[in-house]
This record gives structure tokens, C-alpha cells and sequence, in this order.
């Protein structure tokens, strides 16, 4: 990958007030990764837009007793700014946000990100080609291009129960930390990525723990270890090359083949039979899909947990939450003092809750009324100039979603040298090359184990059924489709 050293954008070194080449909205890994990469093109007028005080996106938001990544921390981080001295294989949630505070800091990116400020619409104005971004504030900014970097998993949900808690009640992405467990009675909605790791970090404090679990969780073991060495360059390359490789070869049985998930069945079953004795349990903590259809979890401690003497769980749907406790599928009323959900997120209309109106008044939220779809998962026809990043099938299931966000955030910076270097105003993804793109998508999807797994997860679109958020092939297929920009699938105007 080069690099300009000279800018590339002829008028962009004095811009005037709120005249930009660039607007990004949010300050996640994917707004501060592609800012950097801006930055070290050498176009320099941007500006971040953060609807919230702070930067760091889900690392931000997510402060929940025992939050930490469940993939390497020496792969989850940008191959740009590599961390020498992570304390752990896999990084708790205060190191990496402190890691993409360093990162923001040392290339200035802090200073060029406006906290506080939620963009409410976005319209593409063809005459000027420019698109014009107003802030709920009423702020209003001119800029040649338009990143959404909002973010997949922004928008906890709680799920519409019958019933209103009196306690205390709040999502593991919106943790109360002025509510005391101790001693308390509490009740958890939820078995996911999120709940596997709270639940253990909060079981000792607790006077009782009632879990209530819809869908079993497949859970692996974590191979975690404390890591104090600091490395140098050639080192850490090598090691981040190496775990690329491991989960890497994992695609196949998540693209390809899903019979080829029997052996990590086999691994998984075993760290279920090894840490749960008692067969009752045993049996309602065995899934009953292909292994990897929803996120495959890893953990030492979630089973231990669910095998202490004060803790219960509870199958089934939830029934009901009544004002001291909720009631389970089997109409069971468990009293508890504090409600946890740890019930996810809406992943499929983050970017749509902004109105953005492309080229001839087309609203995005038409566009993608029966669902997200995008070319690549960045540019979309009839929004030109525009890029969206962590959005539709740009998610892995089995490598680190920094190398995704990377791999867009080059492709946007190509897309942006693009339409300097050829001095044209805008570049927009022909209709024929989305449409052929996201016939070969669903075409691949179907070989996955996301579909044929036997199983419903939050990567289905639920207005379609269609899987709208994962990639569906190896992460090395979309490093090579996004390496190149392919002319014939772009109209520069
Ligand atoms: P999630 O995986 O979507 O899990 C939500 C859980 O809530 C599921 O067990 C779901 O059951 C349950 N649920 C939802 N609605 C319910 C209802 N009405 N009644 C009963 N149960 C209900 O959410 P998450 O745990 O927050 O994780 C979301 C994603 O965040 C993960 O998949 C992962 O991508 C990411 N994450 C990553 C890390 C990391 O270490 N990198 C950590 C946490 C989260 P069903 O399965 O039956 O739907």
C-alpha cells in the first residue's frame, strides 16, 4: 500500500468554516481507522462527528463487569498502530478503549473529532456535488464526501415483554453502575457474547442469580494468558500474521462446508461435559444447531457459573416481567431485585435512523426498506460519493472485524484519490454492479452455515430473513476484491 505524500485534494488545505472535504460520522474503530488512513493520504479536511462525549464506539459503551474481546487483541487492532504491550491475549474492554484513545490522540485525531454532535440528516446536493450534513443541533456542515462509520451493534435492544419491572433494569451496553449487586437478586435476559462474560464477573456478588436462557449458546474454551512482554515490530508482525492464519482457517467451516464443524462440536460438547456434571443441566445447556449459525462464544468460566448452588436457569421464552420478578416459559415467577438484558442490538437499521437522501431525492431508507444492501458493503448506487462502513456483509464470524473495517477503510481512501486524480466531482457504484454483487452475496450465503445451521440469529434481517450483516466468504476474498477498485463498476461524473 503507498501512500501520497503530497495532498491529493488541490483546494483542500484552507477550507472554509464547516466546508470540508470529508465528513465521518462516529468515532468507533471504523471512523478513527479510516480518519487515520485519510490523514496518511494525505487529505487532511475532515471532520468526525460523535454523538457522544467520548470516542471508542461499542469499547465505549460497553462497560460491563468482565467486558473484554473474545478474538486476540494483537489481531484486533489496526496493523498501523500496533500495540506492543497488551496485558492479555484477550484485552479487557478498559485496554482497548484506552488503546483507541492513543491511537486518536497520537494522529490527531481527537482534536479533529466534535463530541456531542448527532447528525440527523444528510442530502446530496447534485448541483454543487456536495453532500450537506445538519446536526440535531442544527449545525450544518458541506463536505465532498460522506462516511457512515455509526457502527453495527450501537443500538441495544430490550425486548417488548408484557409487564413493567419496578427495580432497578438495565442492557449490559447501558451498564447502572450505581446499582449495588450485592446481596442482591438478580435476574439475566439473555445467553449471548455479552451475557457469558457479565454473568461470571458478577456471580460472586450476588445473593441469587436466575439466568433465563431462549437459545443455548455453543461455547469453546478461551484460550487466554496474561501477556507482559513488550514486543518489537518484526514480532508483533509475525504473531499478527500467525493468528490471521489460525482463525482464518476456520472460514471453511463457517463458507463453505458446515459438515466440517463436527470436530469444533466435538471440542465444544467436551468443554460442556468436562465443566457441567450434573445431566439435567447438561442437557438444557446443549444446543440444538450447527455449531457457528449464531456466534460461536468462548468462555472458562460461563458453565462454572451456571452450576453454583444460588444460580437457576430457566429455557424457554420469558413469558412475562412482572414488578419484583419475571415470569419463565413454564410460568415459573422468579423474584429478583435487579433485571438484566443482555438481549443485543439492532444491527440492521443503524445507519437508516439518519435521513440521507442520495442523487434525484432517493431517500436510503427506501433503498434499504427491504433490507441493507451495498456494493462491497461500502458504496451504494444512486448515493454518490458516499461510504458506509460495518454495514451490510462486511461481519465475520470467524476472524477479527478490524481486518474488514481496514480493508474498507483502504477502499474508501482509493475511491476518495480516485475522483481527485481524475478530476471528476463524484464516483457512484453502477446499479447493475450492486445488483450483480449482492446476487453473488446471497448466492454464497447459502452454502453457509448461517443458513443451513437450523438456527435464528440477529444476522437475519427480520423483515426479510435474509443475512444482511456477514460476509460470506474468507476474509483474504474481500482483502482481494477491495484491493483494486474495478472501473467498469463505477460511474465517475
Ligand atoms: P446477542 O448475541 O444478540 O444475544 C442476545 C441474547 O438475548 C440471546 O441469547 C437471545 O436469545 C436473547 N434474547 C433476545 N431477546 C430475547 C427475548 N425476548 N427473550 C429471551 N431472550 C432473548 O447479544 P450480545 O450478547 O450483546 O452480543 C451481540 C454481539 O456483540 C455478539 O454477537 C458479538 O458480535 C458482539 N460482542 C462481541 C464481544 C467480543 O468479545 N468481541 C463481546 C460481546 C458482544 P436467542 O439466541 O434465542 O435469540
Amino acid at each position: 500500500m503507498t501512500f501520497l505524500a503530497e495532498p491529493v485534494c488541490p483546494d483542500q488545505v484552507v477550507p472554509r468554516a464547516n466546508e470540508l472535504d470529508v465528513v465521518i460520522i462516529g468515532a468507533g474503530f471504523s471512523g478513527l481507522g479510516v480518519a487515520a488512513l485519510l490523514d496518511r493520504a494525505g487529505i487532511r479536511s475532515f471532520r468526525i462527528l460523535e454523538e457522544a462525549s467520548d470516542l471508542g464506539g461499542v469499547w465505549r459503551d460497553n462497560t460491563y463487569p468482565g467486558c473484554a474481546c473474545d478474538i486476540p487483541s494483537p489481531l484486533y487492532s489496526f496493523s498501523f498502530d500496533q500495540k506492543a504491550n497488551w496485558t492479555r491475549l484477550f484485552a479487557p474492554q478498559p485496554e482497548i478503549l484506552a488503546y483507541l484513545h492513543d491511537v486518536a490522540r497520537r494522529r490527531g485525531l481527537t482534536d479533529r473529532t466534535r463530541f456531542g454532535t448527532r447528525v440527523a440528516r444528510a442530502s446530496w446536493d447534485s448541483a454543487d456535488a456536495r453532500w450537506e450534513v445538519e446536526t440535531e443541533s442544527g449545525e450544518r456542515y458541506r463536505a465532498r464526501f460522506l462516511i457512515s462509520a455509526v457502527g453495527a451493534l450501537h443500538h441495544p435492544v430490550v425486548p417488548d415483554l408484557p409487564g413493567v419491572f419496578a427495580g432497578p433494569a438495565f442492557h449490559s451496553a447501558n451498564w447502572d453502575h450505581s446499582v449495588d449487586l450485592q446481596g442482591k437478586r438478580v435476574a439475566v435476559i439473555g445467553t449471548g457474547a455479552s451475557a457469558i462474560q457479565f454473568v461470571p464477573a458478577i456471580v460472586d456478588q450476588v445473593a441469587e442469580l436466575a439466568v433465563f436462557q431462549r437459545t443455548a449458546p455453543w461455547i469453546m474454551p478461551k484460550l487466554d494468558r496474561p501477556m507482559s512482554t513488550a514486543w518489537f515490530p518484526p514480532h508483533r508482525w509475525y504473531v499478527r500474521r500467525r493468528l490471521f492464519w489460525i482463525h482464518e482457517n476456520r472460514a471453511a467451516g463457517f463458507v463453505q462446508d458446515p459438515v466440517r464443524m463436527a470436530q469444533t462440536a466435538r471440542y465444544a460438547r467436551g468443554h460442556l461435559n468436562r465443566q457441567v456434571s450434573d445431566a439435567d443441566l447438561r442437557a438444557r445447556l446443549t444446543p440444538d444447531y450447527t455449531v457457528g449459525c449464531k456466534r460461536l462464544l468462548i468462555s472458562n468460566d460461563w458453565y462454572p457459573a451456571l452450576t453454583r448452588p444460588h444460580v437457576s436457569v430457566h429455557t424457554g421464552d420469558v413469558r412475562s416481567i412482572g414488578p419484583d420478578g419475571v415470569v419463565a416459559a413454564d410460568g415459573t415467577v422468579v423474584p429478583a431485585d435487579v433485571l438484566i438484558y443482555g438481549t443485543g442490538f439492532d444491527a440492521h437499521n443503524n445507519v437508516t435512523r439518519m435521513a440521507i437522501t442520495g442523487r434525484a431525492g432517493v431517500r436510503l431508507k427506501d433503498a434499504w426498506s427491504q433490507g441493507m444492501s451495498a456494493y462491497l458493503g461500502t458504496t451504494v448506487a444512486g448515493f454518490p460519493n458516499m461510504f458506509v462502513m460495518a454495514g451490510p456483509n462486511t461481519g465475520l464470524g470467524h476472524n477479527s472485524q478490524i481486518v474488514m473495517i481496514e480493508a474498507q477503510a483502504r477502499h474508501i481512501v482509493d475511491c476518495v484519490k480516485r475522483v481527485w486524480r481524475s478530476r471528476a466531482r463524484s464516483i457512484e457504484v453502477t446499479a447493475e454492479a450492486q445488483l450483480r454483487f449482492n446476487e453473488w452475496v446471497q448466492d454464497r450465503m447459502a452454502h453457509t452455515v448461517w443458513e443451513s445451521g437450523g438456527c435464528r440469529s440477529w444476522y437475519q434481517d427480520p423483515r426479510t430473513g435474509r443475512n444482511t450483516l456477514l460476509w460470506p466468504d474468507t476474509t483474504v476474498e474481500f482483502l482481494r476484491r477491495t484491493r483494486r477498485i474495478r472501473r467498469l463498476d463505477f460511474v465517475l461524473s
